[in-house]
């Protein structure tokens, strides 16, 4: 897609170092390298985020995901990895191409503190809510 950065990316206009690639992903460093070896993994082809991936493209992302994740904590040493991915604004994406973020961890200094804010549960309102997700899933 036009004026996609990591459409570029795949098409070699913009280089990338690359750590993996088939016909159907490619997965190279993030720029930013949050931790040493920050890895993006991409579907070759264009799509805005996971909620507009079909089954296919998601298949072709995710199966792909565990290899390169052991290839990245292989290389790098890590302890262990933090695997995201931020779909729309207001989950943080800034580029609009579909890609997983995998961070690898080293220790428990390396300044990423990813916390989910528990609450008390109220399991009837949890009930109600899983009810209505489930009855949306085709
Ligand atoms: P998002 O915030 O959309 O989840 O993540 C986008 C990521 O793409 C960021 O971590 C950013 O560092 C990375 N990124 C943006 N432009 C480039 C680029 O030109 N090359 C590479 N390798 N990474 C990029
Ligand atoms: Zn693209």
């Amino acid at each position: 897609m036009e004026n996609c950065i990591f459409c570029q990316i795949i098409a070699g206009d913009i280089p990338s170092s690359k750590v993996y690639e088939d016909d159907k992903v490619i997965a190279f460093l993030d720029i930013t390298q949050t931790t040493t070896g920050h890895t993006l993994l991409i579907p070759k082809e264009h799509v805005r985020n996971v909620l507009d991936m079909d089954n296919t493209i998601a298949q072709d992302v995710f199966s792909r995901l565990p290899k390169v994740a052991r290839a990245i904590q292989k290389a790098t040493g890590a302890a262990g990895m933090n695997i995201i991915n931020n779909n729309e604004k207001i989950a943080g994406q800034t580029v609009f191409h579909a890609h997983i973020h995998l961070v690898p961890r080293f220790n428990e200094n390396d300044g990423i503190d990813i916390k989910y804010t528990t609450h008390e549960p109220d399991f009837q309102v949890l009930g109600k809510l899983a009810e209505q997700i489930a009855k949306e899933v085709v």
